[in-house]
């Protein structure tokens, strides 16, 4: 039995005044319904369409080089008013559906993102769906969000001041749509019907008795969510963190699209891509590819240096 799913969107938050590895087997394909539509926004403004679409496809093209997809990956990518004022959100993105229960699946009662399912399953399990879902603010670009700051299109890690890097902001909204996102509400409750995610299942409260969170009651998930004590369990990335399972973001006030599918806020330094604010203009994904592995993407993990290969 196949189960789909529509899947919960996180978002990356953008605040005012704070500041050659292995070639995929598949490529990414870009659906872009502005430039289609002939809309003259968002990827098809006049002024700004082009430089949008060669910062978003360099960002997609990095994760390209890390994930050795085998099924091509359809990314649909559009802007839209996700709100204004001095802390907004910046984009988000989720994988379109998830799926569980289907051939070739390696954990029962799991839902995965549909670009990995699509690895396990060996074909296209969606073909009447992209997997990945992006959208961005064009709030910011048009002065009505963060005071006079702006995205920044090039290609680099040295965003002027006053800008803030979209190429950052789309690699961050990328890792959502492979998976990095939990299923799990405010209430504790698994969105998937009572079945956890593939990244829920890594959750644990508390690094020493690491209690699962799948094990728990809904009562009982509200509260891990909320305990600041939230940790990931996945070998890949407690080896990449010097044996210390990584932490995740649990504040007591629960943050909707920031809590728990992201790593801790200001915890890590330097900052790790996935934290729910931006910090820096880093394009490194630091632990966020052996997340990706723990899921089971095939990922071009790097030896010895940290960084992505640019250019
Ligand atoms: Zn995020």
């Amino acid at each position: 039995m196949i189960m789909r799913l529509a899947f919960v969107t996180t978002v990356l938050l953008g605040v005012l005044a704070t500041c050659p590895q292995a070639v995929a087997a598949q490529q990414f394909n870009f659906i872009y319904p502005e430039v289609t539509g002939s809309t003259g926004i968002g990827f098809d403004d006049p002024t700004l369409g082009t430089a949008r679409r060669t910062a978003w496809e360099f960002a997609v093209a990095q994760w390209g080089a890390r994930v050795n997809n085998t099924q091509t990956i359809n990314v649909e990518s559009f802007w839209d008013n996700l709100g204004t004022g001095s802390s907004v959100t910046l984009g988000r993105a989720s994988s379109v559906l998830v799926f569980r229960d289907f051939t070739g699946v390696p954990q029962a009662g799991t839902f995965y993102a549909s670009g990995l399912a699509n690895e396990f399953f060996g074909s296209d399990i969606n073909t009447d769906s992209p997997e990945i879902r992006a959208e961005f603010n064009h709030q910011v670009d048009t002065l009505n969000a963060l005071g006079s700051t702006v995205f920044y299109y090039g290609l680099d890690e040295s965003p002027p001041a006053g800008t803030i890097s979209f190429v950052r902001t789309a690699l961050h909204e990328l890792c959502h749509g492979l998976g990095f996102s939990a299923g799990v509400n405010s209430a504790g409750e698994l969105l998937g019907g009572g079945f956890p995610t593939a990244f829920d299942r890594f959750l644990v409260l508390d690094a020493t008795t690491q209690t699962p969170l799948t094990t728990m009651s809904d009562a009982g998930r509200s509260s891990a969510i909320r305990s600041d004590n939230l940790y990931w369990s996945g070998a890949t990335v407690t080896a990449a963190n010097g044996g210390n399972l990584a932490r995740m973001h649990a504040p007591a006030t629960y943050v909707s699209g920031s809590s728990v599918s992201h790593f801790k806020l200001g915890h890590y330094n330097p900052p790790e891509m996935m934290e729910p604010s931006l910090s820096g203009a880093s394009f490194d994904p630091r632990l966020a590819d052996e997340l990706l592995f723990d899921l089971g993407w095939s990922i071009n993990l790097p030896s010895s240096v940290r960084s992505w290969t640019l250019y």
